[in-house]
């Protein structure tokens, strides 16, 4: 874009801009009156009212009650109204869908799933997802579509680029829903859309920079820097799975050798207990356990010792200010979670062990759904400066 068009560009820009800032103000403070709004974004009464009754006439806000009196008349109070519109929040596993409805301020309404054969290919799980997204009730206003795979995605162009679990390469997810139901649709990582969940609504609330680590089938991690969160150059920033833990090492999935998913994961877990005699599977063993198998135990606690070593090691790094732990293994975190805690603590530099925080996700399955949601939520309540990533995005700003 030449100088020229910036310049004609600008007003348009700066009027859109200040209403992402009030709505955005009133979303995240909401309910609050005119007077607040004023003294937050230093706009002239005239500009605030304009925009004021453009979010009201859009349905974006309304008025709700009476503020406090100050001795004359009650100032209407102003509040977002999180049922404006709705985002369907999806998550792809390796042999289901799930499938929710998430209103604007992240709550999940309805949870459907609809089941797949292993190996399906990417056209066929696309039959299995329109099928379901047809279950979900229809509240009024669908605003987007947000969808979790794991894998390494181009949030860009909406296409799984690899996803070993699924085994699928190149495969393009946005594009032909776009198409059929004429709404933005964004694709990312399963646990980084999670990590917008927890960051959004849940755990990751009150931190600028953590790190959201999740264990079970695989071991993956989202990266929140300076509130942002960090996808890396290919998308494939987080994949703490794969970090390197020792060459000589057990073979992993990816087929390197000292993966620390290799020592970490579900299946290490499963083949120490098959090894050792003790359970076949991951249930069992979580039952030997719980029954106080001392030898049972003792495998979640090298599986919370290795947990440690590779997230001492994204710590040190980093340097976040909490480490927030999710994923289906957590139903066996009072077994490992003390020796991942020791790990952490006691091989981390004295300063940074001390003020981090380690602490558990508190959005469970669903966090997955309402942060696939919440990416199509975060896409409409950007400030239009860094928008620009997909037409049509922006449809609070868009009207005039
Ligand atoms: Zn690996």
């Amino acid at each position: 874009m030449g100088y020229q068009n910036l310049c004609k560009g600008s007003k348009r820009l700066i009027k859109d801009l200040n209403r992402a800032i009030v709505v955005n103000f009133i979303r995240e403070n909401g309910p609050v009156s005119r007077a607040a709004i004023a003294a937050y974004t230093n706009l002239t009464q005239p500009t605030l009212t304009a925009i004021i009754n453009v979010l009201l006439n859009t349905g974006i806000i309304h008025k709700n009650g009476k503020g406090e009196s100050s001795g004359g008349r009650c100032p209407a109070l102003f509040e977002f109204n999180s049922q404006y519109g709705f985002i369907a929040g999806i998550k792809i596993e390796i042999d289901r869908v799930l499938l929710g409805l998430i209103d604007l301020g992240g709550k999940l309404l309805t949870r459907h799933e609809e089941a797949f054969p292993r190996g399906s290919t990417g056209k066929q799980v696309l039959k299995v997802l329109k099928r379901g997204l047809e279950q979900l009730p229809n509240p009024g206003r669908l605003l987007g579509i947000g969808i979790g795979v794991s894998g390494f995605i181009d949030m860009d162009r909406g296409v799984v680029i690899f996803s070993p679990v699924l085994n699928w390469r190149n495969v393009p997810i946005a594009a032909p829903l776009e198409k059929l139901y004429k709404v933005p649709v964004l694709l990312d990582n399963d646990v980084n859309s999670l990590t917008l969940a927890e960051h959004w609504y849940g755990a990751g609330r009150p931190y600028q920079n953590f790190v959201c680590v999740t264990v079970g089938t695989g071991i993956g991690s989202g990266v929140v820097i300076d509130n942002k969160l960090y996808r890396g150059s290919a998308g494939g920033a987080g994949e703490i799975g794969h970090m390197m833990i020792d060459p000589d090492g057990h073979l992993c999935a990816c087929g390197e050798r000292g993966c620390l998913e290799a020592v970490t994961a579900d299946s290490f877990l499963v083949r120490t207990a098959q090894d050792k005699g003790i359970a076949h599977s991951i249930e069992d063993l979580l039952t030997a356990a719980t029954n106080g198998d001392r030898c049972a135990q003792d495998i979640f606690v090298m599986m919370g010792e290795n947990l440690g070593i590779g997230v001492k090691n994204i710590i040190n790094l980093l340097n976040p200010q909490a480490i927030i732990l999710g994923g289906e293994r957590m139903n066996a975190s009072p077994f490992f979670l003390p020796a991942f805690t020791d790990m952490v603590r006691h091989h981390s530099f004295p300063d940074v062990a001390r003020e981090l925080i380690i602490t558990e996700a508190q959005l469970g399955e669903a966090g997955f759904l309402i942060g696939a949601g919440t990416l199509v939520t975060q896409a409409i309540f950007e400030p239009p400066l860094y928008t620009g990533r997909k037409p049509g995005r922006n449809i609070i700003y868009a009207t005039t």
